[in-house]
Protein backbone atom coordinates (compact mmCIF):
# COMPACT_ATOMS: atom_id res chain seq x y z
CA UNK A 1 0.00 0.00 0.00
CA UNK A 2 1.22 3.42 -1.20
CA UNK A 3 2.11 5.76 1.46
CA UNK A 4 0.04 8.42 0.51
CA UNK A 5 -2.90 5.93 0.98
CA UNK A 6 -2.15 4.89 4.78
CA UNK A 7 -1.80 8.91 5.24
CA UNK A 8 -5.43 9.21 3.85
CA UNK A 9 -6.71 6.18 6.14
CA UNK A 10 -5.27 7.54 9.25
CA UNK A 11 -6.63 11.01 8.42
CA UNK A 12 -9.98 9.43 7.39
CA UNK A 13 -10.22 7.68 10.73
CA UNK A 14 -8.97 10.75 13.05
CA UNK A 15 -11.86 12.56 11.16
CA UNK A 16 -14.36 10.36 12.01
CA UNK A 17 -13.44 10.45 15.81
CA UNK A 18 -13.14 14.26 15.37
CA UNK A 19 -16.64 14.36 14.09
CA UNK A 20 -17.74 12.05 16.58
CA UNK A 21 -16.60 13.91 19.73
CA UNK A 22 -17.65 17.50 18.34
CA UNK A 23 -21.06 15.70 18.40
CA UNK A 24 -21.49 13.47 21.22
CA UNK A 25 -18.55 15.75 23.51
CA UNK A 26 -16.11 14.02 25.45
CA UNK A 27 -17.42 10.50 26.90
CA UNK A 28 -14.74 9.90 29.67
CA UNK A 29 -15.51 6.34 29.90
CA UNK A 30 -14.94 4.30 31.41
CA UNK A 31 -17.96 4.83 34.48
CA UNK A 32 -16.19 3.48 37.53
CA UNK A 33 -14.40 4.49 40.84
CA UNK A 34 -11.64 1.56 40.63
CA UNK A 35 -10.12 -0.19 38.37
CA UNK A 36 -11.45 -3.55 39.79
CA UNK A 37 -14.62 -2.14 39.31
CA UNK A 38 -14.30 -1.19 35.65
CA UNK A 39 -12.89 -5.45 35.48
CA UNK A 40 -15.86 -6.64 36.83
CA UNK A 41 -18.21 -4.09 34.62
CA UNK A 42 -16.37 -5.71 31.46
CA UNK A 43 -16.82 -9.54 32.76
CA UNK A 44 -20.90 -8.93 33.94
CA UNK A 45 -21.71 -6.57 30.38
CA UNK A 46 -21.07 -10.00 28.63
CA UNK A 47 -24.24 -10.22 26.57
CA UNK A 48 -26.61 -7.57 28.42
CA UNK A 49 -27.31 -4.23 28.56
CA UNK A 50 -24.99 -1.95 30.61
CA UNK A 51 -28.40 -0.41 32.46
CA UNK A 52 -28.55 -4.26 34.37
CA UNK A 53 -24.84 -4.26 35.00
CA UNK A 54 -24.82 -0.89 36.84
CA UNK A 55 -28.27 -2.41 38.87
CA UNK A 56 -25.54 -5.70 39.39
CA UNK A 57 -22.56 -3.37 40.32
CA UNK A 58 -24.74 -1.10 42.49
CA UNK A 59 -25.80 -4.60 44.38
CA UNK A 60 -21.91 -5.56 44.87
CA UNK A 61 -20.96 -2.14 46.36
CA UNK A 62 -24.13 -2.24 49.15
CA UNK A 63 -22.82 -5.47 50.22
CA UNK A 64 -19.32 -4.21 50.22
CA UNK A 65 -18.69 -7.27 47.49
CA UNK A 66 -16.45 -4.75 45.13
CA UNK A 67 -12.79 -6.23 45.94
CA UNK A 68 -11.45 -9.75 44.78
CA UNK A 69 -10.28 -10.37 48.54
CA UNK A 70 -14.10 -9.41 49.18
CA UNK A 71 -15.62 -11.61 46.48
CA UNK A 72 -13.30 -14.63 46.96
CA UNK A 73 -14.21 -14.50 51.16
CA UNK A 74 -18.22 -14.62 50.60
CA UNK A 75 -20.71 -17.47 49.99
CA UNK A 76 -21.14 -17.53 46.06
CA UNK A 77 -24.94 -17.90 46.37
CA UNK A 78 -24.20 -14.03 47.94
CA UNK A 79 -22.19 -12.66 44.77
CA UNK A 80 -24.86 -14.65 42.68
CA UNK A 81 -27.89 -12.71 44.26
CA UNK A 82 -25.70 -9.93 43.83
CA UNK A 83 -24.91 -9.81 40.17
CA UNK A 84 -28.44 -11.38 38.80
CA UNK A 85 -29.64 -8.29 37.33
CA UNK A 86 -26.79 -8.76 35.15
CA UNK A 87 -28.20 -12.26 33.35
CA UNK A 88 -26.76 -15.30 33.50
CA UNK A 89 -25.80 -15.10 36.82
CA UNK A 90 -24.42 -18.41 37.70
CA UNK A 91 -22.24 -18.56 34.38
CA UNK A 92 -21.09 -15.00 35.39
CA UNK A 93 -20.50 -15.45 39.51
CA UNK A 94 -17.97 -18.56 38.10
CA UNK A 95 -16.19 -16.03 35.36
CA UNK A 96 -16.00 -13.21 38.43
CA UNK A 97 -14.72 -16.13 40.84
CA UNK A 98 -12.00 -17.02 38.85
CA UNK A 99 -11.23 -13.70 37.77
CA UNK A 100 -10.70 -12.83 41.58
CA UNK A 101 -8.86 -15.78 41.64
CA UNK A 102 -6.47 -14.82 38.99
CA UNK A 103 -5.82 -11.63 40.62
CA UNK A 104 -4.76 -13.29 43.91
CA UNK A 105 -1.71 -14.45 41.85
CA UNK A 106 -2.03 -11.15 39.26
CA UNK A 107 -2.63 -8.48 41.43
CA UNK A 108 -4.13 -5.61 39.12
CA UNK A 109 -0.72 -3.20 40.34
CA UNK A 110 1.60 -6.25 39.16
CA UNK A 111 -0.47 -6.19 36.02
CA UNK A 112 0.06 -2.90 35.02
CA UNK A 113 3.70 -3.18 35.14
CA UNK A 114 3.31 -6.13 33.17
CA UNK A 115 4.03 -5.64 29.32
CA UNK A 116 0.83 -5.63 27.23
CA UNK A 117 1.49 -8.39 24.91
CA UNK A 118 1.77 -10.81 28.25
CA UNK A 119 -1.13 -9.13 29.99
CA UNK A 120 -3.45 -10.27 27.38
CA UNK A 121 -2.10 -13.37 27.71
CA UNK A 122 -2.93 -13.79 31.12
CA UNK A 123 -6.39 -12.52 31.28
CA UNK A 124 -7.09 -14.39 27.85
CA UNK A 125 -6.12 -17.71 29.86
CA UNK A 126 -8.62 -16.90 32.38
CA UNK A 127 -12.05 -19.29 31.57
CA UNK A 128 -14.58 -16.63 31.06
CA UNK A 129 -12.25 -13.79 29.93
CA UNK A 130 -13.35 -13.56 25.62
CA UNK A 131 -11.08 -10.81 24.13
CA UNK A 132 -13.49 -7.78 24.16
CA UNK A 133 -12.97 -8.39 27.75
CA UNK A 134 -9.28 -8.64 27.97
CA UNK A 135 -9.20 -5.86 26.14
CA UNK A 136 -11.56 -3.81 27.80
CA UNK A 137 -9.44 -4.66 30.86
CA UNK A 138 -6.42 -3.67 29.25
CA UNK A 139 -7.30 0.00 28.06
CA UNK A 140 -9.94 0.85 30.57
CA UNK A 141 -8.36 -1.10 34.16
CA UNK A 142 -4.85 -1.22 33.10
CA UNK A 143 -4.53 1.79 30.56
CA UNK A 144 -2.79 -0.54 28.21
CA UNK A 145 -2.92 0.73 24.53
CA UNK A 146 -5.07 -1.96 22.60
CA UNK A 147 -8.21 -1.19 20.82
CA UNK A 148 -11.64 -2.08 21.85
CA UNK A 149 -13.55 -4.07 19.12
CA UNK A 150 -17.24 -4.48 19.84
CA UNK A 151 -20.30 -6.05 17.94
CA UNK A 152 -21.01 -2.11 17.35
CA UNK A 153 -17.51 -1.48 15.68
CA UNK A 154 -18.26 -3.94 13.35
CA UNK A 155 -21.22 -2.63 12.09
CA UNK A 156 -20.40 0.80 11.71
CA UNK A 157 -17.00 0.07 10.41
CA UNK A 158 -17.80 -2.67 7.54
CA UNK A 159 -21.15 -0.19 6.94
CA UNK A 160 -18.50 2.43 6.27
CA UNK A 161 -16.44 0.59 3.66
CA UNK A 162 -13.39 0.36 5.72
CA UNK A 163 -13.48 -3.54 6.73
CA UNK A 164 -15.69 -6.65 5.17
CA UNK A 165 -19.03 -7.49 6.86
CA UNK A 166 -17.25 -10.88 7.79
CA UNK A 167 -14.23 -9.46 9.14
CA UNK A 168 -13.05 -10.99 12.42
CA UNK A 169 -12.17 -9.68 15.70
CA UNK A 170 -8.40 -9.22 15.16
CA UNK A 171 -8.44 -7.94 11.65
CA UNK A 172 -10.79 -5.51 12.76
CA UNK A 173 -8.53 -4.24 16.03
CA UNK A 174 -5.69 -4.35 13.69
CA UNK A 175 -7.39 -2.10 11.27
CA UNK A 176 -7.53 0.96 14.29
CA UNK A 177 -3.87 -0.27 15.64
CA UNK A 178 -2.46 0.47 12.57
CA UNK A 179 -4.47 3.51 11.26
CA UNK A 180 -3.85 5.31 14.79
CA UNK A 181 -1.21 6.61 17.03
CA UNK A 182 -1.05 4.32 20.38
CA UNK A 183 -3.32 6.69 22.64
CA UNK A 184 -5.06 5.27 25.65
CA UNK A 185 -6.93 8.08 26.11
CA UNK A 186 -8.02 8.47 22.27
CA UNK A 187 -8.76 4.80 22.21
CA UNK A 188 -10.42 4.99 25.47
CA UNK A 189 -12.78 7.42 23.98
CA UNK A 190 -12.95 6.49 20.21
CA UNK A 191 -14.50 3.26 21.38
CA UNK A 192 -17.07 5.34 23.91
CA UNK A 193 -18.07 7.63 20.81
CA UNK A 194 -18.49 3.96 18.52
CA UNK A 195 -20.82 2.90 21.44
CA UNK A 196 -22.82 6.43 21.11
CA UNK A 197 -23.08 6.38 17.52
CA UNK A 198 -24.53 2.97 17.59
CA UNK A 199 -27.30 3.34 19.94
CA UNK A 200 -28.51 7.11 17.84
CA UNK A 201 -28.28 7.15 14.47
CA UNK A 202 -26.14 3.78 12.99
CA UNK A 203 -28.68 1.62 15.00
CA UNK A 204 -29.67 -1.79 13.38
CA UNK A 205 -31.46 0.19 10.90
CA UNK A 206 -29.37 2.98 10.11
CA UNK A 207 -30.93 6.43 10.28
CA UNK A 208 -28.33 8.27 8.23
CA UNK A 209 -30.21 11.08 7.93
CA UNK A 210 -29.85 12.17 11.20
CA UNK A 211 -26.08 10.62 11.26
CA UNK A 212 -22.98 13.17 12.36
CA UNK A 213 -20.60 10.95 9.84
CA UNK A 214 -23.37 11.70 7.18
CA UNK A 215 -20.79 14.06 5.28
CA UNK A 216 -17.68 11.91 5.52
CA UNK A 217 -19.97 7.95 5.58
CA UNK A 218 -19.32 6.91 2.25
CA UNK A 219 -21.58 3.87 2.35
CA UNK A 220 -24.97 5.82 3.52
CA UNK A 221 -28.01 3.26 3.24
S1 LIG B 1 -24.24 7.65 7.51
FE1 LIG B 1 -25.53 5.83 7.92
S2 LIG B 1 -24.22 4.00 7.57
FE2 LIG B 1 -22.89 5.83 7.76
S3 LIG B 1 -22.31 5.86 9.93
FE3 LIG B 1 -24.10 7.18 9.71
S4 LIG B 1 -25.89 5.88 10.13
FE4 LIG B 1 -24.11 4.52 9.76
Amino acid sequence: MSNTNIKSKKLKLKGIYNNLVRAFGFQNWWPADTAFEVCVGAILTQNTAWTNVKKALGNLKQKRLMTATAILSAPESEVREAIKPAGFFNQKTRYLVNFCRFLSEHPLKELRKTGTAECRRLLLSVKGIGKETADSILLYALDKPVFVVDAYTKRIFSRMGFVKKDAGYDELQKYFHDNLEPDVTLYKDFHAQIVMLAKTSCRKKPSCRDCVLKGICIKKI
